[in-house]
């Protein structure tokens, strides 16, 4: 593939577009058309450090596809961030609201840059001078940037205030997952864990599996992971582990989530966490448990590890999660996977309530917040299943067949200008 977005994870997506397009029968001109991104940016982001010294940061948007609405997706702050990777993300966001029926094309947006080696003020700084460069770019009726790893709602709250600024004018709506005071709305920053949880409910249905009792593993316990763990737990679930970035913690009988969760706030991770055992990395990977729950970063399960998986459902909270060689072994698996375009919905999808609510100057409680929520689940996952029986299809298939299919037949009606 001679493109400037190659990239490992690039090639994932690919891999999964290009199998959905065999089975859809897609010709190769409209096939690749809607492959590669609409438009990308690539940043130069000069940033003074706290010692005096400038630092240059790359930073990337990337646009895929305007046929449905404004686009719509994460930024990354991390030091892996690159094009390549970014295009992937933008291109799973596409398939993700066009299945969910939301009206927006996938974007997302990063900096290469490691925020846990940064102050707040160089954080702020950076954050501030890459929306600046941003501008012509976004907007609440072009592209719309939400959190995603590395960022949360004080990056929301700087990148609007400094939109804002430059426009002469208040623009809550240009971002989503902003601070509830800022025209952010309640229940945003649980949406994305609570969606997962909601999906993880209607497999344990499926799998007549009782919620009560059964155990649950993560990998990934920031905003996604931390929320899905506590949600879970809320209906019974045990979390028996968890690993991030700075180690694992494993407890049979399950662990304490909310105190996890205070420990992992105040040092910066689950390591050195008392109430458990120490877990090796990557030993998530291999326990026996109901659930597991990768929601960390993209190609975790792979061809080598996958083999070893122990769980009887595999809940994509991040995108991208899975390689290719590592998705054909759990093709020829019995683990129901709920794939990471349906699993992590929520969380544009109360994005997009958010932004409604921005547009109309008006606000929804939190029940009418998880009402709406739990409805567009329920019906994505229904759409998913039935597709996936009626045609035989994996899951992650048809869930890619569904968004696919929609984003194609809005560039077929939309036609070819001129
Ligand atoms: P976050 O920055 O809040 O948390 C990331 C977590 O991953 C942290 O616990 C970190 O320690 C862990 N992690 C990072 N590198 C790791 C490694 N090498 N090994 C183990 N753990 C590691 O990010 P988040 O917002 O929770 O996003 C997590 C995933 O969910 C990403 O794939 C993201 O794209 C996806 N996602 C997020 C949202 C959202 O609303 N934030 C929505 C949809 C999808």
């Amino acid at each position: 593939m001679a493109s400037i977005f190659d990239s490992p994870v690039y090639q994932i997506a690919n891999a999964q577009y290009d199998r959905v397009c065999d089975w859809l029968d897609v010709a190769q001109d409209v096939r690749e058309r809607t492959r590669n991104p609409k438009r990308a940016l690539v940043l130069r982001i000069p940033v003074k450090m706290d010692d005096g010294r400038v630092e240059s940061f790359e930073g990337y948007r990337v646009q895929h596809h305007l046929a449905l609405g404004p686009t719509k997706g994460g930024i990354r702050f991390h030091p892996d961030v690159t094009l390549g990777e970014t295009a992937a993300l933008a291109m799973w966001m596409s398939w993700k609201c066009a299945l969910a029926g939301l009206p927006y094309g996938g974007a997302k947006g990063g900096v290469a840059c490691d925020p846990h080696a940064m102050s707040r003020g160089e954080i702020e700084r950076l954050t501030r001078r890459y929306t600046t460069e941003l501008i012509p770019f976004i907007g609440p009726k072009m592209d719309i940037p939400a959190p995603d790893v590395g960022t949360g709602e004080q990056h929301m709250a700087w990148i609007m205030d400094t939109y804002s600024i430059a426009m002469g004018r208040g623009e809550p709506g240009v971002v989503t997952g902003k601070p509830v005071i800022l025209g952010g709305t309640v229940g945003r920053r649980e949406a994305t864990g609570r969606g997962v949880a909601f999906l993880v409910n209607r497999a344990m249905d499926l799998l007549k599996i009782r919620a009560e009792g059964a155990t649950a593993a993560l990998q990934g316990f920031g905003n996604v992971g931390s929320q899905a763990a506590l949600t879970l737990a809320a209906s019974g679930v045990k979390i028996i582990a968890v690993e991030d970035h700075t180690g694992g913690v494993h407890r049979a009988a399950g662990l304490d989530v909310r105190a996890l969760l205070d420990h992992a706030t105040a040092t910066g991770g689950v390591a050195g966490f008392s109430g458990g055992d120490v877990l090796d990395s990557g030993a998530v990977f291999s326990l026996s448990c109901d659930v597991l729950i990768p929601a960390a970063l993209e190609a975790q399960i792979t061809g080598k590890n996958a083999p070893g998986l122990r769980c009887k459902i595999l809940a994509e909270a991040a995108n991208g999660p899975t390689t290719a060689c590592g998705d054909e072994v759990l093709r020829n698996s019995d683990i129901f996977l709920i794939p990471d375009i349906l699993c992590n919905v929520g969380g544009v999808t109360v994005s997009y309530f958010e932004w409604v609510q921005n547009e109309q100057n008006f606000s929804w409680s939190e029940i009418e917040i998880n009402d709406r929520l739990y409805r567009i689940l329920e019906k994505a996952f229904q759409d998913v299943l039935n597709f996936s029986k009626k045609h035989g299809l994996g899951m992650r298939d048809a869930a890619l067949a569904i968004g696919i299919s929609k984003v194609l037949e809005a560039k077929r009606l939309r036609g070819l200008f001129p």
